[in-house]
């Protein structure tokens, strides 16, 4: 097999066909690829990924499984369930720059909310519902802050396989229920908060069987690598000076790590870029541990308006921490205010995303202020989802003529002269 599972910790090994989520001490897993077979097998370069045309059962692939070799090199095309996910777009905006103080030329964002369902969970969905299908589970489960159960949802319709998403009652955005409804899955809400919900899934697996899609699912991370390759490919391979993006479970920040440690080990890139990742304040654990070197992980009651960073106990923690080590990476904290006034830029600029994605262009400004960031780096911004799948928040900010930015709508008479007014 050029695959396997691997324990970050003890470096134990394990089949790619058991069922398993931890290593036997309980630590996470790593899926690791023997890349001097794959490399042997396939030319992998710069330019091989630059030419390659991908198909996957005869539909162009997605951004996703163009990367198959260093995704899951030996998965049967049969078993694979691909909504052409990833091939996001990468956008530049003069508005949002200049309100960063950047250069234009220098500053990017990967939209992941451009994806299928609305999110970047479509990413790892793909890759973790195949191995589903592969190892024969009869039915997925899912924690969620929400978009997860979204993703789960449409994925586990295509796959013909019954799913389960539990959501914390309260705190997820009408956007992303509504799909998880829509597409037909069953939809649990848990009295109780995300961290309960991930508790109860956890179990569920050692006890009912059934196989969950969560990001403590290592191939969920497998797929999530494909957004820093992507962005590297759209950039011809050059590394910027920063990723910048949100964490909640720390799920891409292990997977991003993962991918240019590998993408460095395959001599795609030369060089290391540094991450920053941003953390709400009132969801910030990894902040914490970050500003006390990483001594420890103290869990916390979670509250913050962007529900899908909203999560006070991070299951990847470890694997976040090895990423930050990687790219000599920093930890930030904003506020909810600081949040919204960048979401209104962002959504201002005909770009939009949802308030957790926004994170990120809020932490980049208190960044950039801090001179932790400098105005001449290139950096990359991910936002992570979807504008339209918290419309409550945008119509709560807007109506509210407190808010900075705010523009609420005006009632008029049904006259010309009344529309002349506001030309
Ligand atoms: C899931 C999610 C996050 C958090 O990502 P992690 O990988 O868990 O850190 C951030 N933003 C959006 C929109 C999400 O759906």
């Amino acid at each position: 097999m050029m695959s396997l599972l691997k324990s970050i910790h003890s470096g134990k090994e394990y089949s790619l066909d058991e069922v398993r989520f931890t290593a036997d001490d309980g630590e996470l897993l790593d899926v690791v690829h023997d890349f001097e077979q794959v490399k042997q097998q396939y030319k992998i370069s710069k330019e091989y990924f630059a030419k390659k045309r991908s198909q996957i059962n005869g539909q162009p692939s997605g951004g996703v499984w163009h990367f198959k070799e260093l995704v899951m090199p030996e998965i049967n095309d049969d078993y694979i369930i691909s909504k052409q996910e990833g091939n996001t777009r990468l956008y530049r905006s003069k508005k949002i720059s200049s309100w960063l103080g950047l250069s234009a030329e220098r500053f990017y964002l990967k939209h992941e909310g451009e994806n299928p369902t609305g999110s970047f969970k479509d990413r790892g969905m793909t890759v973790a519902i195949t191995i589903a299908k592969y190892l024969k589970q009869q039915a997925v489960t899912c924690a969620s802050t929400g978009n997860t159960s979204a993703s789960l949802a449409a994925y586990a319709s295509e796959a013909e396989l019954p799913g389960i998403v539990l959501i914390p009652k309260g705190s997820v955005a009408v956007g992303k229920i509504s799909q998880a409804l829509a597409y037909g899955t069953k939809t649990l809400v848990v009295n109780g908060d995300f961290d309960d919900c991930m508790r109860m899934i956890q179990e569920a697996q050692e006890k009912l069987s059934a196989y969950p899609l969560n990001s403590i699912n290592p191939f969920r991370l497998e797929g999530q690598k494909t957004i820093i390759w992507e962005i590297l490919l759209q950039l011809g391979w050059k590394v910027p000076d920063w990723f910048i993006f949100p964490g909640g479970n720390l799920g891409n920040t292990s997977a991003f790590g993962k991918a240019l440690f590998e993408a460095y080990q395959l001599e795609l890139i030369d060089r290391m870029p540094r991450f920053a990742v941003i953390q709400a304040e009132g969801a910030s654990p990894f902040y914490k541990a970050y500003k006390n070197n990483f001594l420890e992980l103290k869990k916390e009651k979670a509250e913050t308006i962007a529900t899908a960073i909203k999560i006070g106990a991070p299951v990847n923690y470890p694997k976040a921490v090895r990423a930050l080590k990687w790219t000599n990476g920093i930890v930030e904290a904003v506020s909810d205010e600081e949040i919204l006034e960048a979401k209104a830029i962002v959504d201002s600029a005909g770009i939009g995303a949802e308030p957790a994605s926004c994170a990120t262009v809020a932490g980049l400004k208190k960044l950039i202020g801090k001179g932790e960031i400098k105005s001449k780096d290139t950096v990359v911004g991910i936002l992570t989802g979807n504008i339209l799948k918290d419309p409550q928040c945008i119509v709560d900010y807007h109506f509210n003529k407190t808010t900075p930015l705010a523009n609420a709508p005006h009632s008029i008479e049904a006259s010309i002269d009344e529309l002349k007014r506001f030309l």
